[in-house]
């Protein structure tokens, strides 16, 4: 199957093809049909297989244009590293869209402009960050519009030391308010943390495992 069997937007399979993706793998091909149907959806695939276009397509897709309120999609990665190679791969799939991809990095934590954030669009961060922002009063970001939150690399995450990124998760998810908004969690491995977490809080969700 290709891209264009999934029903994806027209402007992203040129972006796909430019990348020299033609053929979705096989964590592409499932990732993209459940959340196109707008589901909530815990992945688990190996490093290496396609992940980080398995949930940057859907969320493109659904967000079609700028609309400059605010950040309505936030990918959550371990690493600022990973969040790096992330933003690059929005931004290059997301080509021609308009989009603005705001990466938190170490400056902005203490730059951050208030209300800057409704100049934005997609937000790619590392927990620390984010939650460190969270807690600035007065507020300096808002994730109220946020409709689509990506967890990615969730073994990872779920292994940083005790209950910390539980409790970091708990706080981004009351910013995210919008009683719409959809989880996409992806994982390597399917850990008993990250599949106790799902099964208590994502409703109704479709789990693939590759
Ligand atoms: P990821 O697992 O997302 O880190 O992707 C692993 C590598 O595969 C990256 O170098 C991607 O650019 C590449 N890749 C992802 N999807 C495809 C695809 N459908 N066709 C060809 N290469 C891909």
């Amino acid at each position: 199957a290709l891209f264009d069997q999934l029903s994806v937007n027209t402007d992203l399979i040129e972006n796909l093809s430019r990348a020299g993706y033609d053929e979705p793998t096989t964590v592409q091909k499932q990732a993209i049909t459940v959340m196109l149907e707008g589901r909530q959806l815990l992945a688990c695939a190996p490093t290496g297989s396609g992940k980080t276009a398995a949930f940057l397509v859907p969320v493109i897709h659904h967000l079609k244009g700028p609309q400059r309120k605010g950040f309505r999609a936030v990918i959550v990665c371990p690493t600022r590293e990973l969040a790096k190679q992330t933003q690059r791969e929005c931004v290059r799939l997301s080509f021609g869209r308009g989009f603005r991809i705001h990466i938190i990095h170490k400056k902005a934590l203490t730059q951050y402009a208030p209300n800057s954030s409704q100049k934005f669009d997609i937000l790619v961060t590392t927990p620390n960050r984010l939650c460190y922002l969270l807690k600035q009063e007065p507020p300096v970001i808002s994730l109220a519009n946020v409709e689509w939150l990506i967890i990615d690399e969730a073994d990872k995450l779920f292994e940083t030391g005790l209950n910390s990124f539980r409790e970091q998760l708990e706080e981004i998810l009351q910013a995210c308010s919008n009683k719409n908004r959809k989880i996409g969690m992806f994982s390597a491995t399917l850990t008993p943390s990250v599949g106790e977490w799902c099964k208590e809080n994502m409703r109704d969700f479709i789990q693939i495992i590759v």
